[in-house]
């Protein structure tokens, strides 16, 4: 298995099997997207404890690409404030648009299996359409 599979790998498990599935009675924001190119959607869902974002969940269909990528955002953005969550989404831009040098992988953890999409530019879309939702959810905040 080469490191493609690996990540290969990562990606399916996440489509298949994806982490904070779900919709939040008690959110505190309800957010949601689409990536018209391909017919991604996600909708999600956002309760804060304070200025950290304390559960974060979604719901969506499309490509394994755009919901692997939710499902593992999910998992990285709980517990962070919206100013590191505004890092992160910089870092998983720049990362999937293949600037290399703005990429710190032990900060972005199983989401570097999404690093490939930058080779595919219809497929950039995908990758980040979750993280646009995000990133317009907490705007003015
Ligand atoms: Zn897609």
């Amino acid at each position: 298995m080469d490191l493609d599979d690996l990540y290969q790998e990562i990606i399916l498990e996440h489509f298949k099997y994806p982490k904070n599935r779900g919709s939040l009675n008690d959110a505190d924001l309800k957010l949601e997207g689409k990536n018209p190119f391909c017919g991604d959607e996600i909708k999600l869902t956002v309760k804060f404890n304070g200025p950290t974002l304390d559960r974060v969940e979604f719901e969506g269909t499309g490509c394994a690409i755009s919901q692997a990528s939710a499902s593992m955002m999910t998992e990285k953005l709980k517990g962070k404030t919206v100013a590191e969550v505004r890092e992160l989404i910089n870092e998983f831009s720049s990362m999937v648009k293949g600037n290399k040098e703005a990429v710190n992988t032990d900060r972005l953890g199983d989401l570097i299996a999404l690093k490939g999409v930058c080779d595919f530019p219809t497929r950039v879309k995908c990758a980040l359409l979750a993280w646009r939702v995000v990133e317009q959810g907490i705007e003015k905040m």
